[in-house]
Formats: structure tokens, sequence, C-alpha cells
């Protein structure tokens, strides 16, 4: 462990504390919000402040039920395509990044675009590009119909082999066998994906590897949170959506680092009473996608329960934020706003 802090009943919000039967919980940090969430998140907010409801939202703007259903009650309207959009109305894209051809769409209907998709996923599809420029077959790691997998592939789909894990690897196929390079879906497993990777090494010796990490900055720093605690927890709660791809990974990555159960939840009485059976420490994360509240929710139901005994398990320190999307920030700024254009993570009812 990096650190355990204990909390102070601020920090934890679950009252004072009593530990003489051993419960207690881990809670990871970091956990919850990245930059590229809470800019996508805050980019709807201002959107429906600055020009009405209702604004369009191509796909969830981020993998959680919560905050998708938060944005609809105030006016937020999801499509799954470009074309549910009325001609002329304001479309959001979601963090997850969208294909060329959905740009090309969205001006085919004239509609307004402001692109939340986060800066580190555009920086894969800036390398996807690039590599396609030098006639590279890129074989891109990454889940089959997940949302960002189909936005980089749609920047070279001549180029790009799926691999979907390191047994696929055995059967891919690519043109050039000395022309290859790796790159990868920003939530993957990092351990999974570094399997994956040797693999492919052991098949292209030549593999080229990408200028810098594919797998963000968050997905690693909530892996190695649950890393640490994995080991010391009988049951993991992870706080997530099914389909957020970072969530799911959090919960095989404790499972597969030690902790003796384990469960995705969106909200806190989604948990099973039979799961604390026998547990004494509780392991407690949230994915990148998730607000705090819901995280504050499951600490409440464990309190409820004798798990009073809170201690933080600080892998990294965070502090990355990220400029709101250009297009809003213009319109913010010709209607007089003094918002400085960076993502504040106290900003907006969903924090
Ligand atoms: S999980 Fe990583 S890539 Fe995805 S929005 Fe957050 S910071 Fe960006």
């Amino acid at each position: 462990m990096t650190s355990v802090l204990p909390t102070g009943t601020d920090d934890a919000a679950t009252g004072g504390s009593d530990a003489s039967d051993g419960k207690r919980v881990l809670l990871a940090a970091p956990r919850g919000y990245c930059a590229g969430v809470d800019r996508a998140v805050v980019t709807v907010e201002k959107a429906l402040d600055l020009y009405g409801p209702p604004v369009y939202v191509r796909k969830q703007i981020v993998h959680n039920k919560h905050v998708v259903t938060t944005l609809e009650k105030r006016g937020a309207i999801f499509v799954d395509e470009t074309e549910q959009v009325p001609e002329g109305a304001t479309v959001i894209f979601s963090a997850h990044g969208v294909a060329p051809v959905v740009h090309d769409e969205a001006k085919a209907l004239s509609l307004k675009t402001i692109d939340a998709t986060c800066p580190l996923v555009t920086k894969v599809h800036r390398e996807a590009r690039r590599f396609a420029g030098d006639d590279f077959d890129i074989l891109l790691i990454g889940h089959d119909g997940h949302e960002e997998v189909i936005g980089t592939a749609g920047e070279a789909p001549e180029n790009i082999v799926l691999v979907e894990s390191p047994d696929h690897v055995d059967t891919i196929e690519v043109r050039d066998p000395d022309r290859v390079v790796w790159l990868s879906q920003t939530t993957l497993s990092v351990d999974e994906t570094m399997e994956t990777v040797r693999r492919l090494r052991e098949r292209f010796p030549k593999l080229q590897d990408p200028p810098s990490d594919d797998i963000c900055y968050a997905t690693q720093n909530r892996q190695l949170a649950v890393k640490q605690m994995a080991p010391d927890t009988d049951l993991m709660i992870v706080v997530g959506s099914r389909n957020s791809s970072n969530s799911v990974r959090l919960v095989e990555v404790a499972l597969e680092h030690g902790a003796r159960d384990g469960h995705l939840v969106d909200y806190a009485d989604e948990i099973d009473e039979s799961w604390l059976d026998g547990v004494t420490t509780v392991g407690v994360t949230s994915g990148a996608s998730v607000p705090e509240v819901l995280v504050r929710d499951v600490l409440d139901f464990l309190a409820q329960r004798g798990y009073t005994d809170v201690a933080s398990v600080t892998a990294a320190e965070e502090s990355l934020l990220f400029a709101l999307p250009t297009e809003l920030r213009r319109d913010l700024k010709a209607r007089g706003s003094d918002d400085s254009g960076q993502v504040r993570h106290d900003a907006g009812s969903l924090h």
C-alpha cells in the first residue's frame, strides 16, 4: 500500500467509529470522476444553461446510468444516431469520441456540434491517423462494439485490425508483419493489455509501440488502488454501470489480485445483504464516470451495517483538468460568461 490514511468523519461522512468487531472499509483513492468525464458532464450542464433545453447528446455522454438520468431530467435528449437529431439543432458528442463520418453526418443535417470527446481519446485518434498515413497496420486492442473503439477505428478503417484478447492474437492477419503498430482503448485492464502486447510481439517482432500510453492515467490509477486493496479485502464493491468498461475492469482486477468477492453496483440499494455474510473488510471504489454521491450512499449503507471504520488507500494523486470544448467556450464568452473554460471538479449538480 502506498499509504493508508484514516479518514476523518468529514471525509467518510459515516459518523463515529466502532471497530470492536473488526468491520472496516478500505476506500480507494483515486476513484470516481476523471478529468474527461468531468469535462463531458459539465459540457452538457453548461450547454443546457446556455442554449436552454432540449440539447441533444449522441450516445450516453458518459457510461453512467445516474448521470444520464439526471441530465435527462434537466432537458438533455440522448440519441443513438445523428439522424435522430432534428435539422439545425445542437448535438453534443460523448466523451468516448466519434468517427469522422459522424461529423460528416452532422454537417449534412446542419447541426451545431459540441465535441466532448476526451482529449486522451482524441490523442489515440491522432495516432491512428498518423500511423495509417505511414501505411502501417494498426493492431487496436479493445472491445468490439465499444463506442470508443468504433470511433478510433473509423479514423482509419482500412488499416485497423481489432485485437480483443491475448488469445485473439493467434488468428489475426496483417498485410506486412514488418509494418505493424499497436494502439489501445483507453479503459482496458493494464495487465491484460500488456499480455496481449507480449503475444503480439512474439508474432510480430518488429511491432511498434504507441508514442505514449493509450490506457489513460485515470484507468491506470483506479486499477492501481484496487490492486493495493484487494489482498486485504473480503468483498470489493465497485460503483459503476455495466456498460462502463473501466468500472467492469475494476471488479476483474480486484478478483485477480486477491479480493475474495467483488460486485459492480449502480446504486447502494443493489447491494445484496448476503454479500456481507462473514465479511470483515469491504473495499469500495468507483469507475471514472461515477459521481461521488453514489459512493457516499454505499458508505452510508455499509455504516448502517456496522462498517463505520473507513480508511483511504491512496495509490496516486490526480490534478489534471481539461478546458471545455472550444465551441462551448466561444459561445460562453460571446454571452459574457466569466467562465475560465477550465472544468472545476466542484461544479455542477452531479458532482
Ligand atoms: S477514462 Fe480516461 S480516456 Fe476516458 S474520459 Fe476519463 S480520462 Fe478520458
